[in-house]
């Protein structure tokens, strides 16, 4: 039996998390969950699942739920961040699956890592802004991190019992988004339904919204740079509409591996959480016999001048990473409520890079003091 704290339970990620436990009661026990303040879906799932922990991020939203749980269910409700920070590092769980959107994600992934427990990871954001201080910490601990993202899952699926000096580089494969093929006029204005509307994926706003802009796949360079360790000029981007090559990895002799599947989260997180084994289930099947064609091209950076502000951010190393995923998320925040212009996204983002003074090796403290800075920042720039 596989003990889990979900962080983000009632999420795009964190509901088909409790979907793959669902159908495998007998293998998985969700021992957490917790939100921001959806306490009505948390309610459902404490009658459900039966967690012995729950952590609602909003404190008042903490108490009404407090107030909701019937007195015959057995259960602790926390709050804030010293919540989350207790249900990450539990003596009871395994495994965290962290499915919270955003750099709040960091320290309970930390302080998990810090308890030996395994990570599976959806919020990329946590890698994008802290990456070398959370993978050393992971090594230092012998800690598994299991790629939950969908691109991730497959390269480490591609790179199962292969040599990891003999990678020529990864091959990362985008949708391209609701806006591929537009070109940056037919963008200037379009608003947050239209950047909301994603061909291939369900997903969270923010998500979806960083799919539009593309910063998603900027984002995801970053994560593989982490998470296999990998230089940039290794990371290549390609787009495949169809979804179906989740990605790949070339290797020194010219031979490329991908992993396939219908496009379907479940896959990645059910991968995640019975790694090293496979799980039979009902998923829907690849019929190869109705793919009519995949077809690939190069992204367009000069239309989506994210991708190339996340490359640049990696490159130049050191917080840059940190500032560009802190502006992004308040940018796209702005942009949801209808405060912004789509192209406001990278120029703010760029003016916030420019006025950044980089620290080589950050520590935690002067990372989460950065990525306040870079949210200031980016704030007073669109006032
Ligand atoms: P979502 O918006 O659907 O869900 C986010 C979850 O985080 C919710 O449960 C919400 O309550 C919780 N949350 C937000 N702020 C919180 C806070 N302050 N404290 C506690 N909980 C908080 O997002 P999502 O689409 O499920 O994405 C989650 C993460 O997974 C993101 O980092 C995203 O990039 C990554 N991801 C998502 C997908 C996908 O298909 N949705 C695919 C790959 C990676
Ligand atoms: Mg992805």
């Amino acid at each position: 039996m596989k003990r889990i704290s979900i962080l983000g339970s009632t999420g795009s990620i964190g509901t088909q998390t409790l979907d793959v436990v669902r159908k495998n009661k007998d293998k998985f026990e969700v021992v957490a969950i917790s939100a921001n303040s959806s306490i009505n879906l948390l309610l459902e799932q404490i009658t459900e699942f039966k967690p012995k922990y729950v952590a609602v991020y909003d404190e008042d939203s903490a108490k009404a739920l407090k107030n909701m749980i019937p007195s015959d269910i057995d259960i602790k409700v926390l709050s804030g961040m010293e919540g989350l920070v207790q249900i990450s590092s539990l003596d009871e769980i395994d495994v965290l699956l962290t499915a919270i959107v955003g750099m709040i994600g960091l320290v309970p992934t930390l302080e998990a890592i810090k308890k030996g427990k395994t990570i599976a990871l959806a919020n990329k954001e946590t890698l994008v802004t802290a990456g070398q201080l959370v993978m050393e910490e992971a090594k230092k601990r012998n800690v598994d991190i299991l790629p939950v993202d969908s691109e991730h899952s497959a390269i480490f699926q591609c790179l199962n019992g292969e040599n990891k000096k003999e990678i020529d580089s990864i091959i990362l494969t985008a949708s391209g988004g609701p806006f591929r093929g537009k070109s940056k006029q037919e963008l200037e204005h379009v608003t947050k339904n239209e950047a909301l509307k994603h061909p291939n994926w369900s997903m969270g706003r923010k998500i979806s919204i960083d799919s539009s802009t593309l910063m998603n796949k900027g984002l995801e360079v970053i994560e593989a740079k982490w998470l296999f360790n990998v230089e940039p000029d290794k990371i290549d981007v390609v787009v495949h509409p169809q979804s179906i090559i989740h990605s790949m990895v070339q290797f020194v002799d010219s031979s490329i591996i991908a992993q396939m599947g219908c496009p379907d989260m479940k896959l990645p997180i059910q991968y995640a959480l019975t790694y090293p084994n496979r799980l039979l289930n009902d998923f829907e099947r690849l019929d190869f016999s109705k793919l009519s064609s995949l077809t690939f091209e190069k992204p367009d950076l000069n239309t989506f001048p994210c991708l190339k502000l996340a490359y640049d951010s990696l490159k130049m190393g050191g917080t840059y990473c940190a500032v560009l995923n802190a502006a992004n998320e308040v940018l796209v925040n702005e942009f949801l409520e209808d405060k912004i212009k789509f192209y406001d996204i990278p120029k703010y983002i760029e003016k916030t890079l420019e006025a950044h003074k980089s620290i080589e090796k950050p520590t935690l403290e002067e990372i989460l003091h950065i990525d306040n800075w870079s949210r200031e920042f980016v704030k007073q720039c669109i006032k």
